[in-house]
């Protein structure tokens, strides 16, 4: 059993955990990595997961400085230069061009496995970064300038700072004892890989249906890897059917774009809710990733939230340590906690407001002028645009292009 001191101790290792572990030990602090599950290594010879995310250029820019993102593009990935939006309705549709906002796509979609296994493989074979896994956390309790964390295998790491990067049902959360304003959708996001008769030219694709919006996300091989938001009861209902049933009711759904459904695979289906933690950052730890922010999948946000929270939270620690403070100090946590918090739940409440506006029956007035404001507003479509892309102006710095060896300096 080891009793061991460090500047970081990190909970969980998913796509978050492991990405701030990397940030951090590059950055020259000392670093222990908790993970209760080690995680499956990517097999490129395996069809395409059905876990997908659309990863903004903001974070790409983060996973490059972890020295993840040559690990990653390398593999099958797809940048996508398009976002095409509809309603379903009536109205043309809301184009979003990369070369408009000076950008060389909009984002690129990775498998979540691609991502897990690359961010882990980076951590795990660096030397930088030592890992418990499989680990997980007992209890944790201040003992002066240090977080005495215990964890289940006896270890115990005194850390200035702890933070709980340990998914939704966080425990590091629990044990600092802080709540979550949460709302259920009562939706779920079904998910599945599908073939239409025209390959998917590399366009991020989203029709917003009454019942939820439902996203075509462009495949390296020219499927689609589709996002279906369903009323819960429905979305089961869609899950049970036979293949051919549910290629038609997609062709309805999707009806115009790229032709006929000719391929499905395997289908899943998530719950979707919105939780928002009180507060991120208390009693030298803080919370980040889905431990602190669960938002609607809508807008393909979630884990690029996460990987601005660890970017910003590596920005301030590096500008602590070279101002000669503490990292786990109270002006440290409530600077994260005010930027990461107003950050997140602007985030989380556009969403919400987008899915209570599209999800108003097809032909209310409401919607049409909701739509028509959408579209009509340049500031809006900006706004969007610039959080999605992860380059507005309150982004982290990593995010924004800024090095490592950069923010090193004095
Ligand atoms: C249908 C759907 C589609 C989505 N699409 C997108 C998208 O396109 N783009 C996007 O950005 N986001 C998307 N998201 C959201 C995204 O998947 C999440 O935000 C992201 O997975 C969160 O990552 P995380 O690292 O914070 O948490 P997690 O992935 O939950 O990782 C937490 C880690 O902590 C470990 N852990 C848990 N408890 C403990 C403990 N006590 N001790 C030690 N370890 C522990 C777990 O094993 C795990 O490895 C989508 C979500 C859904 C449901």
């Amino acid at each position: 059993m080891k009793n061991l001191n460090y500047d970081v101790a990190i909970i969980g290792a998913g796509m978050v955990g492991a990405t701030l572990a990397s940030l951090l030990s590059r950055s020259g602090f000392s670093v222990a990595l908790v993970e209760a599950l080690e995680p499956q290594a990517f097999d490129a010879d395996a069809d395409v997961g059905l876990r997908v995310s659309a990863i903004s250029p903001g974070s790409s820019a983060v996973l490059d400085q972890a020295g993840a993102w040559k690990l990653i593009s390398a593999q099958r990935v797809r940048p996508y230069r398009r976002m095409q939006v509809e309603d379903g309705v009536e109205l043309d549709p809301l184009l979003f061009d990369a070369p408009v906002f000076n950008l060389e796509s909009l984002g690129t979609i990775v498998e979540n496995a691609l991502l897990q296994w690359s961010v882990w493989k980076v951590v795990t074979t660096g030397g930088l970064v030592d890992v418990y896994c499989p680990d997980s956390i007992e209890g944790m309790e201040l003992c002066g300038e240090k977080n005495r964390v215990v964890l289940k295998s006896g270890n115990v790491l005194n850390a200035s700072l702890v933070v709980g990067a340990d998914g939704a049902a966080s425990r590091v959360r629990k044990l600092i004892g802080v709540g979550q304003d949460h709302h259920a959708y009562n939706q779920h996001g079904l998910v599945a890989v599908v073939g239409k008769q025209k390959p998917n030219p590399g366009v991020a694709w989203q029709r917003f249906l009454a019942g939820g919006p439902l996203a075509f996300l462009p495949l390296v091989d020219g499927r689609s890897s589709v996002v279906w938001t369903r009323p819960s009861a429905e979305a089961e209902r869609l899950m049970a059917m036979d293949t051919k049933t549910f290629s038609s009711e997609l062709d309805e759904a999707s009806s115009g774009w790229l032709g006929r459904v000719v391929s499905v695979g395997p289908r899943a289906s998530f719950p979707l809710s919105m939780r928002l933690s009180k507060c991120y950052a208390s009693q030298r730890t803080v919370l980040m990733g889905d431990a602190a922010h669960v938002v609607h999948p809508l807008a393909g946000q979630g884990v690029n939230l996460g990987f601005a929270d660890a970017a910003a939270l590596t920005e301030s620690l590096i500008a602590v340590r070279l101002a000669g403070g503490d990292i786990g100090s109270t002006t440290v946590l409530h600077k994260y906690d005010r930027w990461r918090r107003s950050e997140s739940e602007t985030m989380a409440f556009a969403m919400h407001a987008l899915h209570s506006l599209f999800g108003i029956e097809s032909l209310s007035p409401l919607r049409r002028v909701g739509l028509l404001m959408v579209k009509r507003s340049w500031a809006i479509r900006d706004l969007f645009l610039q959080r999605a892309a992860g380059v507005a102006k309150n982004a982290p710095k990593l995010a924004r292009g800024v090095t490592l060896r950069e923010l090193m300096q004095p």
